[in-house]
């Protein structure tokens, strides 16, 4: 006898396609089985009542079942606990969003629990939500979701000699992902110059929590050549 199981875990929809006549499938970032595939059935008819509770942005608590033998989980049951519906109300806001579900999808792994990037993920709702300064959400989602991940160590040592990066000149290592000193600058292939109060910056970003970070001021160029440093860490990534 195949087992069939109904489970409950909370979780964020990080992509919708409509299945046959009137259903559709999910996929889902959930607290307690990582990234998985579920089926709503029926859920694009009118009188659907879970259709209103399955949108992007928000938190929400899922009843699952789920048989032994098939992948494909089916939403039993949810109810929305979080709703941060002012992001679909704002172009610039839901630009944002959706980027950061676009990377959500692509640069995790289906079925591995990944809390502090559900957690990182809830909290960048909420803040957009609330209509604070929506490109630092998004660039510092993005320092913390690939540190978090691993791509990028920790900003406050050299990836090389491993000393604590201290005032004089500093690297940014472009194949490696990483700071380097100057002593070991000899030994790197690709760098671009990153000054000491960056290095900081990013530092803070990858150590404290998103409301600390909204805090803090960062100069208009240097939130330039971050978004800038940003776009090749990604792009260096997309090429493994
Ligand atoms: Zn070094």
């Amino acid at each position: 006898m195949p087992q069939q199981r109904n489970l409950k875990t909370s979780g964020i929809i990080l992509r919708k396609t409509d299945y046959s006549e009137a259903d559709r499938i999910f996929v889902i970032l959930t607290k307690e089985f990582g990234k998985i595939s579920a089926i709503a059935k029926g859920v694009r008819k009118i009188k659907s009542k879970l259709g209103g509770h399955l949108e992007f942005f928000n938190e929400i608590n899922f009843d699952f079942y789920k048989s032994s033998t098939n992948d494909l989980y089916r939403i039993n049951g949810a109810e929305c606990v979080m709703l941060n519906k002012k992001i679909i109300q704002n172009l610039k806001l839901m630009e944002i969003g959706y980027e950061i579900i676009k990377l959500l999808n692509k640069f995790t792994e289906e079925k591995y629990p990944l809390p502090k990037i559900l957690k990182l993920s809830k909290f960048s709702f909420g803040l957009l939500n609330e209509e604070q300064n929506s490109e630092l959400i998004l660039l510092s989602f993005k320092v913390k979701f690939f540190t978090i991940l691993g791509y990028l160590p920790s900003f406050d040592h050299c990836l090389k000699c491993r000393k604590k990066i201290t005032e004089s000149k500093n690297y940014f290592d472009i194949s490696n992902l990483g700071v380097v000193c100057q002593s070991c600058l000899s030994k790197i292939a690709v760098v671009q110059a990153i000054s000491f109060p960056l290095i900081k910056t990013i530092n803070f970003i990858q150590k404290a929590n998103l409301e600390q970070v909204l805090k803090i001021k960062i100069e208009k160029e240097d939130l330039f050549i971050l978004q800038n440093l940003i776009e090749k860490v990604v792009h260096r990534i997309e090429e493994h």
